[in-house]
C-alpha cells in the first residue's frame, strides 16, 4: 500500500501494527483512533506553514487551513461549553505551559497535586521546567480514603496564598469535585486551572462534571480519552482569550502542525456523536466491571475502586510484586500497563508499588463488562503463577481475544 518507505521504518511499523492487533492495550493514556483521525493526521496538511491563528496568518495560503482552524474552534467550544478555544498546542505539556505563562510569573505560587498521589510531571515536578520556574506547593490524598482532600487544599491554600489552585491528575480513578476547588480558590482570590488530560472524552461525553464551568482556564490533551491526535488544546474563558493565544504564539509554539490539528478536528466532530456518548458511558462501566472483578480476586484498589476510566492495582504489599515487575509479567502474556506510584509510596518511580489500568482503549476495540471480567481473570493468574506454561497458556487466551475484536485489518503495509 506504501511505496518507498524507508526498509528499517517498515519493518518496524509492520510490528508494530501486529503488536497493537495482538495485546490488550490497558495503558489509561492510550487509544485507538479512528480511520479518519488516521487518515487526517498523515493528510498533505503536514505540509503547510500557518503561523499565526485563523485570517491572522503569518505566511499565505491558509485560506483552507483557515477553514479546518476555525471549525475546529467553534465544535471545540460547543462540545465543552468554552468560551474560547486554542487547538494549537503540540501536545498537553505545551498547553500547561502556555497555560501558566497566562497566568504566572516566574516564581509564583501555585497548589497542585504531588506525583505519587496522581499529579502529572507538569504540575510543578522538580525536574519538570513547571517546577523550576514556579513555586509549587503540593495536596496529598486523604491517607484512609485515598481520595482529594478538600480540608487538606483549603488549609494549604490559606498557609500559602498560592496565586494559581490547579486540579487535574494522571493518576486519580474518582470524579473531581470542580466546584469545591473554585470556592476554595475564591476564598483567597487564586486562579483556578483544570488539566483535564485523562478526563476530557468522559467530559465530552457528559458522564463527569464539566471543569470548564468553574475554571479560569482548562487544559487537555486531545489523544487520550478524547481520541483524537497526539496534542493538546486549551479552553478559557472570554476574558483570557488574548492573552491564551499570544502564550501559544509566539509565546511558547512556533507554526503549528496542521496535519494534528486536523486530526483533532475530526475528533471533535465525533466527540459531539449519540456513538461517542455511548463509548464514554461504556468507558466507565468497563473500568468498573474491571475493578469489581478485581477486587473480588482480593487485590487492593487505589481508593477502592474506581469512578472513571482509570483503576490502580496497589501490587507490592498485597502480592509482594513491585509495580515494575507487575508491568513486566503482564507484558510477556500481551497485557499492557504501566507501573505507577500510589499515595505515599515508599518505593521508588522506577520500581513503584501499583500498576495502573484503563479501559479507553479496549472499550473503542468493542470490549464490553464480559471481556474486560476475562481480563481480570487473566491479570490474577498471570500475578499469582508466573510458570512459563501457565504464562504461554495466558499469552494464547489474549491473542484469541484480541482477534474477535480486529482493529486497522484494513491496514497492509
Ligand atoms: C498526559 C498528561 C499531560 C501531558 O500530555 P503530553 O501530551 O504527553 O505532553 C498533562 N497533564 C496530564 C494530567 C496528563 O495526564
Amino acid at each position: 500500500m506504501i511505496k518507498n518507505i524507508d526498509n528499517k521504518i517498515l519493518n518496524s511499523l509492520k510490528k508494530e501494527l501486529n503488536r497493537q492487533q495482538t495485546h490488550i492495550e490497558l495503558i489509561a493514556s492510550e487509544n485507538y483512533v479512528s480511520k479518519a483521525v488516521l487518515e487526517l493526521n498523515g493528510s498533505i496538511l503536514t505540509n503547510k506553514y500557518a503561523e499565526g491563528y485563523p485570517s491572522k496568518r503569518y505566511y499565505g495560503g491558509c485560506e483552507f487551513i483557515d477553514e479546518i482552524e476555525s471549525y475546529g474552534i467553534e465544535l471545540a467550544k460547543k462540545l465543552f461549553n468554552a468560551e474560547h478555544a486554542n487547538i494549537q498546542p503540540h501536545s498537553g505539556s505545551q498547553a500547561n505551559e502556555a497555560a501558566y505563562k497566562a497566568l504566572l510569573e516566574p516564581g509564583d505560587k501555585v497548589l497542585s497535586m504531588s506525583l505519587d498521589a496522581g499529579g502529572h510531571l507538569t504540575h510543578g515536578y522538580h525536574i519538570n521546567f513547571s517546577g523550576q520556574l514556579y513555586n509549587f506547593i503540593f495536596y496529598k490524598v486523604n491517607p484512609k480514603t485515598e481520595e482529594i482532600d478538600f480540608e487538606e487544599i483549603e488549609r494549604l491554600a490559606f498557609e500559602h496564598k498560592p496565586k494559581l489552585i490547579l486540579a487535574g491528575a494522571s493518576s486519580y480513578t474518582k470524579i473531581i469535585n470542580f466546584k469545591k476547588f473554585r470556592e476554595i480558590a475564591d476564598k483567597i482570590g487564586a486562579f483556578f486551572m483544570v488539566d483535564m488530560a485523562h478526563i476530557a472524552g468522559l467530559v465530552a461525553g457528559g458522564v463527569h462534571p464539566n471543569p470548564v464551568l468553574y475554571a479560569d482556564i482548562v487544559t487537555t490533551t486531545t489523544h487520550k480519552t478524547l481520541r483524537g491526535s497526539r496534542g493538546g488544546m486549551i479552553l478559557s474563558k472570554k476574558e483570557y482569550a488574548k492573552k491564551i493565544d499570544a502564550v501559544v504564539f509566539p509565546g511558547v509554539q512556533g507554526g503549528p502542525l496542521e496535519n494534528q490539528i486536523g486530526g483533532k478536528v475530526q475528533a471533535l466532530s465525533e466527540a459531539l456523536t449519540q456513538d461517542f456518548k455511548d463509548y464514554a458511558k461504556q468507558v466507565i462501566l468497563n473500568a468498573k466491571a474491571l475493578a469489581n472483578s478485581l477486587k473480588n480476586k482480593g487485590f487492593r484498589l487505589i481508593a477502592n475502586g474506581t469512578e472513571n476510566h482509570t483503576v490502580i492495582v496497589e501490587v507490592k504489599d498485597s502480592i509482594g510484586l513491585t509495580g515494575k515487575q507487575a508491568e513486566t509479567i503482564l507484558e510477556t502474556v500481551g497485557i499492557i500497563v504501566n507501573k505507577n506510584m500510589i499515595p505515599f509510596d515508599k518505593e521508588k518511580p522506577v520500581n513503584a508499588s501499583g500498576i495502573r489500568l484503563g479501559s479507553p482503549a479496549m472499550t473503542t476495540r468493542g470490549f464490553k463488562e464480559d471481556e474486560f471480567i476475562k481480563v481480570a481473570d487473566i491479570i490474577q493468574s498471570a500475578l499469582n503463577n508466573h510458570a512459563e506454561d501457565n504464562l504461554s497458556k495466558l499469552r494464547n487466551e489474549v491473542i484469541e481475544l484480541c482477534k474477535k475484536f480486529p482493529i486497522y485489518d484494513y491496514i497492509k503495509y
